[in-house]
């Protein structure tokens, strides 16, 4: 007899290029402060310690990129 259980497993996230992996104990605390980005309070911590949400620094290196991007074509351009 086979059982009718089914796994919800959720399917493992590929790492994406551009997001930040804060899954390390370094990145959470456990008191909120608020975001450097956005003034929320955010339990996360960036990479020099200072209070931030993911998404937000995540928006902040997507911005820095397309900015850097824009630079380069422009100075192709001339
Ligand atoms: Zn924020």
């Amino acid at each position: 007899m086979t059982g009718d259980r089914r796994r919800r497993a959720p399917p493992p996230e590929p790492p994406a290029s551009g997001l930040l992996d804060w899954s390390g104990s370094s990145h959470w605390d456990s008191r909120p402060r608020p975001c450097r980005y956005c003034g929320k309070p955010a339990r996360l911590r960036d990479s020099k310690g200072s209070p931030a949400h993911k998404v937000c620094a995540e928006e902040v290196l997507a911005r820095r990129a397309a900015e850097a991007a824009e630079a380069y074509e422009n100075e192709r351009l001339h």
